[in-house]
């Protein structure tokens, strides 16, 4: 019976600890205020209850109430500690006599609780419930055997009673640490958990939203994540990338190297960067550097291979538009240098072609010699102008003079190529303000295109009006291949060019040049029928 007492008392002490530990684990209740406190009278209740349940045993009352006071002393602190003590007391003076004893050992156990208190504050708590627990064991054999002569003689039934609050002490710590433990793992978790979510989101939100391709790919070159930028860089929605094989989207010239190279990658597990072509969904390939990053797995291994992949289309253009203007600004450099040679003999030529002419009036061809001369001259000086690199002059000129002799100089251009160029003008003296070698170089360009536009040949009409407000109104119609309606709005960007050996920057230069002169230049073009070219410049004065 008293075994049986012994474990009705333990288990239901066990389960009124755990009451409230359960309850915090499964609802999540706000912070109550006085938290502690409250605890300190829940302990209260507890021993309360332990003393209704408390049992006999040779005349002895057995209870555990000491062991919720030791532990709300110890996790909760000393107020708790006290209230739980004194509804102990209360409860414990109404149920039997024996007053003495029981609020003497109350009132020493509760000190010494206060002194460790006081003396130990940072230990941890469960070992602050062994020593207190050490404290009562002291102050109980003091008291009660010691003081009271309680049953002198018969330490087996202290053991008993002293063994009784210990189990109650070893099984509330043991719940208290658990659940607390748990609480601290669940916390952890929690934070991990943010602090991963975070990390990911913020990849995505790169990963998503960058322009460049980034790819992972696996140990058996299978793709596992292709960015959502696939989409809208090679047109391929992410579900048909899913099931392709890489190799099948790159430039079949490339795809040789780009195979060795990732499994090199795999071999000696280093960064390789490389340029390869990757087929758009409407079958053009665009040119792409690509930086390939292995990364390595538990063992050591590569497991995955990040390729980042940037589109340099535009890069490699502009490098090789570099090198051809450096090659052109050489040529034009060599074309000046030979233009000033020729001018020398030529002015010689001249002069004994007109000495001749003197000499031999019946000289038939000597008109026409001295108008090829000339022709020669003219084209050589303006070369010599338009190549030499000049401080920015504005003058007055006429445009009508400015397109001749730039007609002069693209006429054995058109001449190659079938082209007749016609100026005509309804009026005269069109004066504009002008940088002449740039508007030269307008003409120039224009001309230039309107010739590559007629590869068979055909005409260029130019006319010059004068339109209101004293604005100089040029026009140029060619009747060549026409640009179509869906590319004329892209005129004027920088390498957008439909010629192989195109450069794209033509009509850019020219609209520049014009918005620099106050002036307008527009487009209108019929595939097939030809384009007309207006410019439009305010007349000086
Ligand atoms: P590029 O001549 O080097 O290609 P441009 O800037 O001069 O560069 O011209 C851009 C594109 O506009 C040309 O590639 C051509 O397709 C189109 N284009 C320009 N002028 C004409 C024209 N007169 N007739 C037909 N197409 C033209
Ligand atoms: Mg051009």
């Amino acid at each position: 019976m008293f075994l049986l007492d012994y474990i009705i008392n333990l288990s239901i002490f066990s389960l009124l600890v755990s009451i409230p530990l359960i309850i915090q684990s499964f609802i999540n209740i706000n912070p109550i205020k006085h938290v502690r406190i409250w605890g300190g009278v829940y302990a209260g209740i507890v021993s309360v209850i332990l003393i209704e349940l408390s049992f006999q045993q040779q005349g002895y009352t057995y209870d555990i109430r000491y062991s919720a006071i030791i532990l709300s002393f110890a996790y909760l602190g000393p107020i708790p500690g006290l209230i739980a003590g004194v509804l102990a007391l209360m409860t414990r003076l109404a149920a039997s006599g024996h007053w003495a004893p029981a609020i003497i050992g109350w009132a020493a156990i509760s000190a010494g609780c206060l002194l460790v208190h006081w003396l130990m504050p940072r230990i941890p708590s469960a070992q602050k419930t062994f020593i207190l627990y050490g404290v009562y064991l002291v102050i109980y054999g003091i008291t009660v055997p010691g003081f009271f002569h309680v049953f002198r003689g018969q330490p087996l039934f202290h053991f008993q009673y002293v063994l009784f609050v210990l189990l109650g002490v070893i099984l509330g710590v043991l719940l208290i640490e658990s659940y607390l433990k748990l609480y601290r793992l669940n916390d952890r978790l929690k934070a991990m958990y943010k602090l991963v979510e975070e990390s990911e989101s913020n990849y995505r939100l790169i990963a998503e939203n960058t322009s460049d391709l980034i790819k992972v790919m696996d140990k058996d070159h299978r793709i596992r994540y292709f960015s959502p930028s696939h989409k809208h860089v090679l047109g391929y929605e992410l579900e048909e990338l899913e099931g392709m094989e890489l190799i099948g989207w790159i430039h079949p010239d490339d795809a040789a190297n780009f195979g060795s190279t990732i499994q090199l990658m795999f071999e000696k597990k280093q960064f390789y960067s490389m340029e390869f072509r990757f087929r758009h969904k409407d079958g053009r390939f665009i040119e792409f550097e690509s930086r390939c990053m292995p990364v390595k797995g538990e063992h050591g291994s590569i497991e995955h291979i990040v390729i980042v992949s940037r589109d340099i289309s535009e890069r490699k253009k502009s490098e090789e538009m570099l090198l051809q203007s450096e090659k052109l600004s050489i040529v034009g450099e060599l074309a000046a240098g030979v233009a000033h040679e020729i001018r020398n003999p030529l002015t010689t030529i001249k002069g004994f072609v007109q000495l001749y002419k003197a000499q031999n009036v019946t000289f038939e061809y000597s008109d026409l010699l001295l108008n090829e001369l000339e022709r020669i001259e003219a084209i050589t000086s303006e070369m010599l102008t338009l190549g030499k690199p000049q401080a920015v002059k504005l003058v007055l000129a006429d445009a009508r003079e400015l397109i001749e002799s730039t007609v002069e100089l693209i006429s054995p251009q058109a001449l190659m190529n079938g082209v007749e160029i016609r100026v005509t003008a309804e009026e005269s003296g069109f004066f504009i303000t002008c940088e002449q070698n740039q508007l030269k170089q307008v003409f120039l360009n224009l001309f230039k295109n309107a010739i590559e536009a007629m590869p068979g040949g055909g005409k260029i009409q130019v006319q010059l009006r004068k339109g209101e407000e004293g604005i100089c109104m040029v026009s140029i119609k060619d009747q060549g291949c026409g640009i179509p309606a869906e590319i004329l709005p892209r005129l004027g960007e920088p390498f957008y060019t439909l010629k192989e050996k195109g450069t794209g920057l033509g009509i850019m230069i020219c609209t520049k040049i014009i918005k620099q002169h106050h002036g307008t230049i527009t487009f209108e073009s019929k595939e097939n029928e030809g384009t007309l070219v207006q410019i439009q410049l305010p007349l000086a004065g």
